[in-house]
């Protein structure tokens, strides 16, 4: 008998990084290695997780391959590296306490939904978290919003100052429990606590139920969530409705409704299988489905909207109300109109005294508001609209690494972002920064990135538009400014989210966006090699009277591009109100020339008589794409093309000839998609590069998408849209840094 050679011992140190913190990681390394009785430690360090793992050559492979396999659900992994290090005869695993190395980027986990485990625990009246609402684990529950410093430990928490008790301490001890390392553990001995405030008077008894009786009388809730505070009304209730409408000053744009479960939700609405999933998924944003013709929320939840945003119960709070009150609920913002989300117990009653007839409070501090994220299925793929709770912070990886570059992004849906490296961290939705508390929150927004990251930036990038407080912020920073034209920002942001770098024909279709002339750009083909782009296509420009009043008012485009193709007469015989147009077209004051395709979307929804106006943006716009609904149509209007200018009068022509003819709407709005979806590959076709990029806000049109990408493809094109990055303007952040770093390197 041969004795078998004694197996050779190594050690290996492994380096992971991406959201690889306070996603139960370090349990699942304990677990496995001590699984495979090896040696060794695990650690967080502010440069992501570390370990280092000893024994015999197969074990350790074995070790590796389980690793890969059984990476919590909640890790996004963005390097593994795995070196060589000299055994030093370990035989015990343990977990060492998080290390403070020198500083360097490390991800920071987002916010997740409740998962199954624990959502089963505060249903079960026998469990001691039964009906608490602060119950999380290390797969679900509060990251970033709770997160005040790196490393992801519980004294750098809103949590540090709740002690654990000693049932509670025991889980976090247990490297086989699920609460292990669980940094927000709390159970209802130790933990926060949830009060109601009905009038200012504190209640004693079930919060959630006294919650459901304010729901219940019609009443408007303020509740204390993840992110912020939301307010929330009987969303059947068109009196409740109609009245949190006037105290937010809130005249048209949709509500987001939360719906109690999946089964409800299917009631109200038709739901997909890839919208299922994305419900229920962790990130849980809010998705814009399509309502059903028979359902019964109060007209004043989406009014004109043709969708409506509906999320499940993301949090064990939101359960438990929706345990308590078994119907959708209006959930929006806590915030006036356009100011930014309250988070904090007295600003919120401070703000919202006047709004909400009750506040459902709790003690566990909001260290940075996050507002839901709003998310839509195109192609079987999620489309960020907003990004926010549940997606922010997590890193976007781009094709090459950039120097310390902050791009403060545009000034509408602003976010802004930081490059360390191929990593680029996108804030969450700031805003629309026209007043000075949301300029204060961008402010503060760069701020809490930077030193949450340890970033000092060298440059800013921002847009070129003189007027953007974002681009005005930047210019009396102090450091250098690359100045980036809009459009190629948001083409580069697809781009870059795609990993693609050069050479690509951008599209860049949006409602304004200040151009190298000094026009509104907005319906733009951007041929983009290198740091460069050249102009090579664009729509035809024409004048918006009014100036402001013709983005909210979508006869004067119209009229507008009437009077272009017929004349006076015949625009105000189809539209008696523009006679007062001819001398401000004529004369061209306060009548700036745009390319804007939001702007002719407008038009052309106001010809085709399907909107009147755009009381919040691109309501028009989207009211043309469902009014196409299932139909199937080949037929397209023709736009002229000459010298990469696209000349919409024969289309405005063909339009309004259609429409005398009684041609259906739905017909109208899919004749003009099917002409956009073909001015696009005729361009494509005209140029020597495969790979086209599709970005700005026109895109949120799934319709317009889905038809370019299956028209481009069987010729052999590449068609890259926006999935994890808005494609409006809470992208362009990403495209400015991509671009002002490589401008510089
Ligand atoms: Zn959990
Ligand atoms: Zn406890
Ligand atoms: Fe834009």
């Amino acid at each position: 008998m041969i004795n078998a050679a004694p197996a050779r011992v190594e050690r290996l140190r492994v380096k992971l990084r991406g959201a690889v913190q306070g996603v139960g990681f370090r349990p699942t390394v304990y677990r496995l290695a001590t699984e495979l009785s090896l040696g060794g430690w695990v650690q967080n360090s502010n440069d992501g997780l570390v370990m280092e793992v000893e024994g015999g050559t197969e074990k350790l492979t074995q070790f590796l391959e389980f690793l890969e396999r059984e990476r919590p659900r909640a890790a996004v992994l963005i390097s593994q590296e795995v070196l060589r290090a000299e055994p030093k005869g370990s035989k015990k695993f343990e977990i060492l306490p998080s290390l403070e190395a020198e500083p360097k980027s490390v991800s920071v986990q987002a916010d997740m939904a409740t998962c199954g485990a624990c959502l089963s625990e505060i249903k079960n009246p026998e469990d001691r978290r039964f009906e608490y609402a602060f119950t999380n684990c290390t797969g679900c529950g509060p990251r970033y919003t709770i997160l005040h410093d790196i490393p992801y430990d519980r004294a750098n928490t809103t949590m540090r100052d709740f002690v654990m008790c000693q049932a509670c301490r025991l889980e976090y001890n247990s490297p086989g429990d699920r609460r292990f390392h669980s940094q927000p553990n709390a159970c209802p001995e130790c933990g926060p606590r949830v009060w109601i405030e009905i009038q200012a008077r504190r209640e004693d008894g079930s919060p959630f139920a006294f919650a459901a009786a304010v729901l219940a009388r019609g009443e408007i809730l303020a509740l204390k969530g993840i992110g912020g505070f939301q307010l929330l009304v009987d969303a059947r209730n068109e009196t409740a409705v109609e009245r949190l409408r006037q105290r937010k000053r809130r005249e048209a744009k949709p509500f987001a409704v939360l719906m109690p479960s999946l089964e409800m939700t299917r009631q109200f609405c038709s739901v997909s299988l890839d919208e299922e999933e994305l419900l229920q998924s962790p990130e849980a944003p809010i998705v814009l489905l399509r309502p059903r013709t028979d359902q019964k929320l109060a007209p004043g939840v989406a009014k004109a909207s043709p969708y409506i945003g509906v999320m499940l119960p993301y949090s064990p709070l939101h359960h438990l109300l929706t345990k308590h009150f078994r119907h959708p609920l209006v959930a929006t913002s806590g915030n006036l109109s356009e100011e930014p989300i309250a988070t904090d117990n007295e600003e919120a009653q401070q703000k919202l005294f006047a709004v909400a007839d009750a506040f459902l409070l709790h003690n566990r501090p909001i260290e940075r508001p996050c507002d839901d994220s709003v998310a839509r299925v195109s192609r079987g793929e999620t489309q960020l609209i907003r990004r926010a709770r549940g997606y922010a912070p997590l890193p976007v990886v781009v094709p090459r690494s950039l120097p310390p570059v902050l791009a403060v992004g545009g000034h509408m849906k602003n976010t802004v972002a930081i490059a360390s490296g191929r990593e680029l961290f996108l804030s969450q939705h700031i805003g629309d920064l026209d007043t000075l508390e949301s300029r204060r929150a961008f402010e503060h927004g760069i701020e809490d990135l930077c030193r949450l990251h340890r970033f000092k930036p060298e440059m800013v990038a921002c847009d070129l538009h003189p007027d953007y407080a974002s681009a005005r912020w930047a210019m009396e920073s102090g450091l250098p400014v690359v100045r980036i034209q809009h459009h190629h920002a948001h083409v580069a942001a697809c781009a870059a989210e795609n990993g693609l770098e050069s050479d690509y024909l951008g599209v860049a279709w949006d409602g304004t966006g200040y151009g190298l002339d000094g026009t509104i750009w907005g319906g733009e083909f951007l041929l983009v090699r290198d740091d460069r782009f050249e102009r090579i296509a664009h729509l035809r420009p024409f004048r918006l009277p009014g100036g402001e009043a013709a983005i909210r008012q979508c006869w004067r485009p119209a009229a507008s591009l009437l009077f272009e193709t017929f004349g006076a007469k015949d625009m105000v015989d189809t539209i008696p109100r523009a006679k007062v147009l001819p001398p401000i077209l004529e004369r061209d004051v306060n009548a700036p020339l745009t390319s804007s395709v939001g702007r002719l979307f407008d038009a052309v929804a106001f010809l085709a008589g399907i909107a009147e106006e755009n009381q919040f943006e691109g309501q028009a716009a989207m009211s043309l794409e469902y009014a196409i609904g299932d139909m199937d149509s080949k037929g397209a209007y023709r736009f002229e093309l000459t010298g990469g200018v696209a000349d919409w009068s024969g289309l405005i022509a063909d339009v309004c000839s259609d429409r005398r003819k009684g041609i259906a709407a739905s017909e109208i709005a899919a004749r003009f998609h099917n002409a956009l979806a073909n001015w696009i590959v005729d361009v494509s076709k005209s140029v020597s590069v495969k790979d086209i990029v599709l970005s700005g806000g026109v895109f949120q049109n799934a319709y317009l998408s889905e038809r370019v990408v299956g028209l481009l493809e069987p010729r052999g094109f590449r068609v890259f849209t926006h999935l994890r990055v808005p494609p409006n303007d809470g992208g362009i952040a990403l495209g400015q840094a991509v671009l002002a770093g490589r401008y510089t390197s």
